[in-house]
C-alpha cells in the first residue's frame, strides 16, 4: 500500500471539486459571524464538520445538496467568497494539487445585489491570492475557474455569457449541476450552443444520479467534452457468460473517444450513486482504459482530500504510484487549460514528480 505522505507528495490534478463544498469549517463560522448569517445548526467547528458530513451522507443526491444552503448562505460577500476561494487554492495545493480547475455557480452569491461579473471576479482574485501564497509557501498551483449554472434555475444563458466574458482572466468552462432528475441537459441547449459557437469548453454533471439518457444527451445534443461522475455509464457494460465485459454503443463511444470521466467516488457513496469503494464502478471502467480521472467533488461535504480519494482507492484497488500518475495524466491531458501549459506540467511538474518517487522508494528497498 502506498504511504499517506508518498500520496501527498505526488502531484495531482483535480477537475471537478466545487468551490461552494470545499470550505474550511472554521471560515464558515467566521463569515457567518461578519456578514450576520444565523442560521448556522452549530458555531463549533468540529460540530459543524461533522454535521457537514452526516448531512451529506443521506444517500440521495437531493439531501447532499439540502447542505449547501449554509456554505451558499456566507458567500454572499465579496471579501467572503475572495477568502474561499484563496483559501482553496491554499487547501488544494498543501495537498500536492498541482492543477485545479474549480466550479462555482456565480448566480447562488447575487443573494445581496452582487452580479454574475461581480463573483466571478472576486473567485478569480481569491485563486490569485491563494496560488501566490502557496507558492511562497513552497506548493506551486494553477488554478482555473469552471462556471456552472444551476439546473433548477432559467439563467443559464446569462450564466454562460459571464463564463465566456472572463476566459482571458482564468475562467476555462461551462457546467450544469444540480438536481438530475427533472432538468436533462438538453432543456439548457441555448447555453451549450451559446458556448459552443464561442469556441469553449463545456462539462455537464451527468450519469450521477440518472442513467444512461442524460450521459447521451450530454455528449450527443449539448457537446459535453467530459463528463461530470459519468458513473452509470456502468450500465451501458455488461458481462458475457465467459465473464468478459461487453461494451454498448454508447461506453464504446465514450471510451473510443477518450471522454473523460471526472470520478468522485466518495461523493458517490454519500449520494447513494455506489454502495462501497470496493464496489465502486471506478474499478473496472479503470481497467477497462475508459478515461477515467479522480477527484474530489465537495471536500467539506464529503470529508475528503485528493490524498484521501487516492489512499481509499490504493487501499481497494492496489493502484500503486504507476497507476496513480495514469489517473493523474487522465486529468491533465483532459484539463481545459491550453494545450502548452498542460504539456508544460506534464514534462516539468508530474513526471519529474513521480520519477522521483519511483526512485525513493526503490532505494528505501535496497
Ligand atoms: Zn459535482
Amino acid at each position: 500500500m502506498l504511504a499517506l505522505d508518498v500520496i501527498r507528495s505526488a502531484p495531482k490534478v483535480v477537475l471537478h471539486d466545487h468551490l461552494d463544498g470545499g470550505l474550511r469549517p472554521r471560515t464558515v463560522i467566521d463569515l457567518a459571524a461578519e456578514t450576520g448569517y444565523d442560521r448556522l445548526p452549530t458555531t463549533d467547528p468540529d460540530d459543524l464538520a461533522t454535521w457537514f458530513r452526516r448531512g451529506a451522507d443521506r444517500k440521495s443526491l437531493e439531501l447532499y445538496l439540502e447542505t449547501f444552503e449554509h456554505t451558499i448562505g456566507v458567500l454572499q460577500e465579496r471579501d467572503a467568497i475572495v477568502r474561499v476561494a484563496a483559501e482553496c487554492a491554499e487547501d488544494l495545493a498543501a495537498d500536492g494539487v498541482v492543477y485545479a480547475e474549480v466550479r462555482y455557480a456565480p448566480e447562488l452569491s447575487t443573494e445581496r445585489g452582487l452580479t454574475l461579473d461581480e463573483v466571478i471576479e472576486a473567485n478569480l482574485e481569491g485563486f490569485r491570492v491563494g496560488a501566490g501564497r502557496a507558492a511562497e509557501a513552497g506548493h506551486s498551483i494553477v488554478m482555473k475557474v469552471i462556471v456552472t449554472a444551476m439546473r433548477q434555475f432559467a439563467r443559464s444563458v446569462e450564466v454562460a455569457k459571464a463564463a465566456v466574458r472572463w476566459r482571458d482572466a482564468g475562467t476555462v468552462g461551462f457546467d450544469v449541476a444540480g438536481p438530475e432528475k427533472g432538468f436533462p441537459p438538453t432543456r439548457y441547449l441555448e447555453a451549450f450552443d451559446l458556448v459552443r459557437h464561442e469556441n469553449f469548453h463545456i462539462t455537464i454533471h451527468a450519469g450521477e444520479s440518472f442513467g444512461l439518457p442524460s450521459i447521451w444527451e450530454a455528449l450527443q445534443f449539448c457537446g459535453a467534452e467530459r463528463l461530470g461522475h459519468g458513473v452509470r455509464i456502468i450500465d451501458d457494460v455488461s458481462i458475457d457468460p465467459d465473464g468478459e465485459p461487453v461494451l454498448g454503443r454508447l461506453a464504446a463511444f465514450v471510451r473510443d473517444r477518450r471522454i473523460p470521466l471526472e470520478m468522485c467516488p466518495t461523493s458517490n457513496l454519500h449520494t447513494g450513486a455506489a454502495a462501497s469503494i470496493e464496489e465502486h464502478p471506478i474499478d473496472l471502467l479503470r481497467r477497462l482504459r475508459f478515461r477515467v480521472t479522480v477527484n474530489t467533488d465537495n471536500r467539506l461535504m464529503s470529508n475528503v482530500s485528493m490524498t484521501s480519494e487516492f489512499a481509499a482507492l490504493d487501499a481497494a484497488f492496489k493502484l500503486g504510484l504507476d497507476e496513480m500518475e495514469w489517473l493523474t495524466l487522465n486529468a491533465i491531458k483532459s484539463a481545459f487549460a491550453p494545450f502548452d501549459e498542460r504539456l508544460q506540467l506534464i514534462n516539468e511538474v508530474i513526471k519529474p514528480g513521480y520519477r522521483r518517487l519511483r526512485s525513493r522508494a526503490g532505494r528505501a528497498l535496497i
